[in-house]
């Protein structure tokens, strides 16, 4: 599970909807809040990025595609360190698509860190889910996303 308190989902989300008919992205920090589950993590704070992808063609462009920079993952974590927060997931938008990860998603997504996938039609952020490596990399399962005061 992860936790997000709503007003960091807001600025999330207005993050990307800002960033839309293009994918945005964001990087969350914070740490397990559970003793022994580490896959239930609350969020502490969102640091929004820009989509550094460059397109190569049409078919891939930053209408479908993003990229967040090593230098801004390093930095992010860097930060979060000094806090004692680790980086508990990666954020971004699919503009007029659902909140599933695409193929491309996986291919490039890593086990142990949440990929929140928000949906945002028509410049409006619809629908946000969750989603988790499994450990022989080969699919995502979903994890409940749980908004707190
Ligand atoms: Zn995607």
């Amino acid at each position: 599970m992860l936790t997000i308190p709503k007003p960091l989902f807001e600025k999330m989300t207005r993050h990307l909807e800002a960033g839309y008919p293009y994918e945005a992205c964001g990087i969350l920090v914070g740490e397990t809040d559970h003793p022994t589950d580490p896959r239930t993590r609350l969020v502490h704070d969102v640091v929004l990025v820009a989509n550094a992808w460059e397109a190569v063609n049409e078919r891939e462009s930053q209408h479908n595609r993003y990229l967040i920079s090593p230098d801004e993952y390093v930095r992010a974590d860097r930060a979060a360190s000094k806090r004692g927060w680790d980086i508990v997931g990666v954020f971004h938008s699919h503009p007029d698509h659902p909140s599933q990860p695409s193929e491309m998603d996986r291919s490039q997504a890593w086990p142990g860190i949440s990929y929140v996938i928000v949906s945002v039609c028509d410049g409006k952020a619809t629908n946000a889910r969750s989603w988790l490596l499994r450990h022989e990399r080969d699919a995502f399962e979903e994890e409940e996303i749980r908004l707190v005061d």
